[in-house]
């Protein structure tokens, strides 16, 4: 499959632009593009179509946020939003998700070309199915698969979703003579004014099923159970959501699946506290390795420790920033990973022995166990900090 075109650019728009920006651009390229008026025409039609599956993450806040994130790849399990586009979306489908855009079965401000299709039979979406997942800090780290077991619509087994006994066809609509709309004429102040609505025989399909399945009942859609696995990128953070196209209720009679969205919660860690991409460790550090220096152990996400130099004199309430060993930036949002940020305190004994009592009462009247006015300023300095 050739490269995929950022979706912005597909649609020529900037990144910042607004929802009514977005459905602006999209219409100017639907109508140019649009099979009416470019019949047999394979590179229009491909135009047409990319710029229908951009318009459908773009003007959907949570999926266009989840394409600002992550981009194509990611969330969906590398196949990125694909699972939606090319070729398993037909030109039915970008007819029946855009009703708002082609104004319904009535085409769209007088615009010849729609109005001569003669209306388009309506197809179901299926309706989006939502999960929660909760992670711990480390399966963010890594990234992860989780498996749900999913109650859903399915497509029946026995007719293939489409809803007619087997051996039996779908006819076309008495009422509609296939279009799946009517037209209504009202008399207003303004005159007799026509309107269309959605066929009331057929729901819009253009097609009525005389006999229809049993398992189903003519809907196409059973109540089943599957197993989905998804994927979730390293990086994600509590609020996120990972957008899993075509897995959440398949549609009636045929129609496109609805998505699942997969809500991020994350479980608080025993260690680290999360900061963005960064991870804060609070270091309890003993006070002779405070006064004297040496190397502590530090624990990471990974599980391993590092060592780390302490300097003598170190004071309570430094912090050490080391570079990248926080969580890795989600994708779409660069790469590389926050760092992890070690906050020290340093202990003080609660009860000393005979021993160290005496040791410690022999520094009790020494000025340099006093602190240096250097040190006061700074610690009323971060103080100051903390209040601003
Ligand atoms: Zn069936
Ligand atoms: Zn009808």
């Amino acid at each position: 499959m050739a490269q995929k075109r950022d979706y912005y650019e597909v649609l020529g728009v900037e990144k910042t632009a607004s929802e009514d920006e977005i459905k602006k651009a999209y219409r100017k390229i639907a109508i140019k593009y649009h099979p009416d008026r470019n019949p047999g025409d394979k590179q229009a039609e491909e135009k047409f179509k990319e710029a229908a599956e951009a318009y459908n993450v773009l003007h959907d806040p949570q999926k266009r946020q989840q394409y600002d994130q992550f981009g194509f790849s990611g969330p969906m399990g590398g196949g990125g939003f694909d699972g939606f586009g090319g070729a398993s979306m037909n030109m039915d489908d970008i007819f029946s998700m855009f009703g708002d855009i082609f104004g319904g079965r009535a085409g769209f401000g007088g615009f010849g070309g729609f109005g001569s299709r003669g209306g388009r039979p309506q197809q179901h979406r299926g309706s989006d199915l939502r999960l929660k997942v909760k992670l711990t800090l480390e399966e963010i780290n890594q990234g992860v698969t989780k498996k749900f077991k999913v109650r859903k619509d399915t497509t029946c087994t026995h007719c293939h979703g489409t809803g007619a006994e087997s051996g039996s066809n779908r006819e076309t609509c008495p009422t509609c003579h296939g279009s799946g709309v009517i037209t209504h004429t009202t008399q207003s102040i303004f005159g007799m004014m026509q309107s269309q609505g959605i066929c009331p025989t057929c729901q819009g399909e253009g097609q009525i099923i005389k006999n229809k399945c049993h398992e189903c009942g003519g809907t196409g859609v059973t109540k089943g159970e599957e197993l989905v696995e998804i994927n979730i990128p390293a990086g994600v953070a509590e609020g996120m959501v990972v957008n899993v196209p075509g897995k959440g209720n398949a549609g009636f009679r045929g129609g496109i699946a609805g998505d699942i969205q997969v809500f991020i919660e994350e479980e608080e860690h025993d260690t680290f506290v999360r900061d963005g991409n960064d991870l804060i460790y609070n270091l309890l550090l003993d006070f002779p390795t405070a006064a004297l220096g040496g190397e502590i152990d530090i624990p990471t996400i990974e599980g391993k420790t590092l060592k780390v130099k302490i300097e003598n004199g170190t004071q309570p309430g430094k912090t050490m920033r080391l570079r990248g060993k926080g969580l890795p930036i989600v994708q779409g949002y660069g790469s590389g990973r926050g760092d992890l940020v070690v906050n020290i305190s340093v202990y003080i004994p609660k009860t000393l022995s005979r021993e160290e009592k005496n040791a410690i009462e022999a520094f009790k009247d020494s000025d340099n166990f006093k602190g240096d006015n250097q040190t006061k300023a700074s610690i009323f300095q971060r103080f100051k900090n903390y209040f601003q």
